[in-house]
């Protein structure tokens, strides 16, 4: 079971595209006009109805675009990739809205309101500005505070059964209700923008997310009074930490965190990742590297190189044997560097923004 709370190093994203009805992105490519290098790069791999948002793209029809937040530690470039998809989708007739989920966080991680608030300005409103994403274009609020989405939460509330709440997340007798409550939430934070406007959402959420957007349809298609569309989704694989295994706030080493600056432990960070390179410098000059299960490939293809042709030549020269791990990581590091200096110099500019954004 995948749960929004719980889930495991090694996700096998093939099965759990057939256990739950997912659909591969790739097979839509063709009908999108300027796919996302993620969409391009099957680091996107599934969706739900995503060819109504396809649809609205093709005609400039307005359509909303929603991405939560639980804020638990510093933004890294795991986190990133939302970020990236919200860039890409703020170009197109769309309204944006970022919900900070603190009353899942204090219901699920026992976090206190005050905590979850600074730390969603200090690190993520404030990186995603920084990042590119249009101020006029967000709609961002504090779940505890919108009285619209919690007096929707409780209408849509008796639209499902705690058996069905417990088949979808795996609660136990043990579970609190605030914990149980918290999906409902959700919901409402999805379903919300069509009070106003009934135009077609999209969530672009990692699989473990997938839980919300089940629950979201089934409720969606129940409450037939409001008349909403169901939402439609995409789904991103998760990025690998360092080291192998999980990117995560909680492990240091295994993240680099988009306000970390360009450093000797930062650089040897990026030198002792796990590549995909063979065991002495002979032998992989003779057989050439693994990318597939390299880390530092996997930067460049999902944040450090937006040039396919750039990316593919990285690629060959690797295999060829022609590229060493050494150099690899070397110019990894200096893409880096470029990366985390240009971000930290628009900063100090998007935290006075996200302060705005967060007392209006
Ligand atoms: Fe990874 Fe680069 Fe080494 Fe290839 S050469 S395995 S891409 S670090």
């Amino acid at each position: 079971m995948i749960t929004p709370w719980d889930v495991s190093d090694d996700v096998d994203y093939k099965k759990t595209m057939e256990n739950f009805g997912i659909k591969p992105i790739k097979d839509l490519l063709k009908d999108i006009e300027n796919p996302h290098h993620l969409m391009r790069r099957g680091i996107i791999f599934g969706h739900r109805d995503f060819e109504r948002i396809i649809k609205s793209m093709k005609e400039h029809k307005k359509f909303t675009v929603l991405s939560g937040m639980m804020p638990s530690g510093k933004m890294h470039f795991g986190h990133k990739m939302i970020v990236d998809q919200l860039l890409y989708y703020q170009n197109y007739n769309t309204e944006i809205y970022i919900p900070i989920a603190d009353l899942e966080a204090y219901w699920a991680r026992g976090m206190d309101f005050e905590t979850t608030k600074n730390l969603a300005v200090e690190e993520y409103i404030t990186n995603y500005i920084a990042l590119g994403l249009n101020p006029n274009k967000i709609n961002v609020y504090l779940q505890s505070k919108n009285e619209v989405v919690k007096d929707l939460a409780l209408k849509l509330a008796k639209r499902v059964n705690f058996s069905e709440m417990k088949a979808i997340y795996g609660f136990s007798g043990e579970t609190n209700m605030g914990h149980m409550i918290a999906p409902i939430i959700q919901v409402a934070d999805i379903l919300h923008p069509q009070l106003k406007e009934k135009t077609p959402v999209v969530v672009p959420v990692g699989i473990d997310q997938d839980p919300h957007l089940r629950l979201t349809r089934d409720i969606a298609n129940r409450a037939k009074e409001f008349k909403f569309i169901p939402p439609s989704s995409t789904y991103h694989r998760f990025m690998t930490g360092l080291l192998g295994g999980k990117m995560s706030s909680s492990k240091p080493e295994t993240a680099i965190f988009l306000s970390d600056k360009p450093s000797k432990s930062l650089r040897k960070k990026v030198m002792s990742c796990k590549t995909g390179g063979r065991e002495t410098l002979e032998e992989q000059k003779k057989l050439g590297g693994v990318p597939e299960e390299c880390v530092v490939y996997e930067l460049y293809t999902y944040h450090l190189i937006d040039d396919d042709k750039e990316l593919k030549e990285i690629y060959d020269k690797c295999k060829s044997g022609e590229l060493t791990c050494g150099q690899c990581k070397k110019l990894c590091y200096e893409k880096i560097t470029e990366f985390l200096n240009d971000l930290s110099e628009k900063r100090a500019c998007a935290r006075e923004i996200a302060e705005e954004i967060i007392k209006e």
